[in-house]
């Protein structure tokens, strides 16, 4: 946190992630998480434990797209936050791997 610093960027990340809400509460969105599986893993997930996740991070310059959008359950979700961005690639390589 830079509290003082101004960050250009600043506008466009608030901007995809309130684009971010509004695809939350999209028909589109919630077909999705209808279907019930988790983009990544593809276990099985209830929609209610479904999230939204930014394929590319909002952070990192991703939009909020349906393109760059999919629905992760928590533990991919918490995965993802807690990777770093090799580390994560590692893990979803594992998971093509593994049957
Ligand atoms: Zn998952």
């Amino acid at each position: 946190m830079k509290p003082y610093a101004y960050d250009p960027d600043d506008r466009g990340l608030k901007r995809e992630r309130q684009k971010a809400r509004e695809l939350r509460q999209s028909q589109w969105w919630k077909r999705r998480c209808a279907k019930g599986r988790c983009h990544y893993c593809g276990r099985r997930t209830p929609a209610a434990e479904l999230t939204m996740d930014h394929v590319v991070p909002v952070a990192r310059g991703g939009k909020s797209t349906k393109g760059n959008v999919v629905p992760a359950c928590k533990s991919c979700n918490t995965r993802k936050k807690q990777l770093l961005p090799m580390e994560w690639d590692d893990y979803l390589r594992s998971l093509q791997s593994s049957p």
